[in-house]
């Protein structure tokens, strides 16, 4: 579903992606763990189009991102949608509304058919009774539910997790986690994350790829990464953080 071909992204004189590839097939859930810089989160940009490769080749569902006419962009990044460290919701909107908007504006869906899908979405994150509350009134472990429900508002095949825990109190993480365990389990939804949730990395992964300046080093499933990784790299990484 997702495939990168030597894919090199720099700035400036940084090669924060150096002739990248890996690919991820449709329904895996595949983790990226690695240093802080390593390039994690430029990789979920790139496939956001929120930003461009120098260099290779992205392919979402078999349509080629750069370059790529408007239309085909706005058809992938249908396809895929993404929670952020900073929850990112609408301020100005009641939470009902940030799970509407996009579907009713971009999917042209009707809005008595976003609104009931919303509502059940609000159900399986638990906040069914939030719906007319704005996010400012939310703990960051809610807000962080609603940006999960309002991604899959969109139906998207994709779901890209950017550190979602990162920005949470420790007691709220708990929560958020096992909701995208619950999601992961029970949803044929393909899932790209980059966490430094270990624990979390081993629940949901089909395959955990480790990454260090820029490449992927090791790529394995998670019993054999967490377990029995075979690059020095990776067993000092490991040890630092576990
Ligand atoms: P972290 O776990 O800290 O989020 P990461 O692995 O996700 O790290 P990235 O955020 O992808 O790493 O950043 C990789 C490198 O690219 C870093 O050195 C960062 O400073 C640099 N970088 C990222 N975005 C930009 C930008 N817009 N302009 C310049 N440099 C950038």
């Amino acid at each position: 579903l997702i495939r990168l071909e030597d894919v090199t992204k720099r700035f400036g004189t940084n090669t924060v992606l150096d002739r990248l590839n890996f690919s991820v097939d449709a329904g895996r859930h595949v983790t990226l763990i690695g240093p802080s810089g390593s390039g994690k989160t430029t990789i979920l940009r790139l496939l956001m189009t929120l930003a461009e490769p120098d260099e290779g080749t992205i392919t979402v569902d078999g349509e080629r991102l750069f370059p790529a006419p408007q239309k085909q962009v706005r058809e992938v990044r249908k396809k895929i949608g993404m929670v952020f460290q900073q929850f990112n919701l609408f301020p100005n909107m009641t939470v009902l509304r940030n799970l509407t908007e996009a579907p009713v504006q971009v999917l042209g869906m009707s809005k008595d058919e976003a609104e009931a899908r919303a509502r059940e979405l609000l159900d399986l994150v638990g906040l069914a009774d939030k719906c007319d509350a704005r996010p400012t009134m939310l703990s960051g472990g809610q807000q962080q539910r609603v940006a999960i429900a309002r991604a899959l508002a969109m139906r998207p095949r994709v779901l890209l997790l950017d550190e979602v825990t990162s920005a949470l109190d420790p007691e709220l993480v708990a929560g958020v986690l096992d909701l995208l365990r619950d999601i992961a389990r029970s949803t044929d939804i393909t899932m790209l994350c980059v966490t430094h949730e270990m624990g979390f990395a081993r629940d949901i992964s089909d395959q955990v790829l480790m990454f260090d300046s820029g490449r992927v080093i090791e790529a394995g499933p998670p019993e054999q990464i967490f377990g029995d990784p075979e690059q020095d790299r990776t067993r000092e990484f490991l040890s630092a953080v576990l």
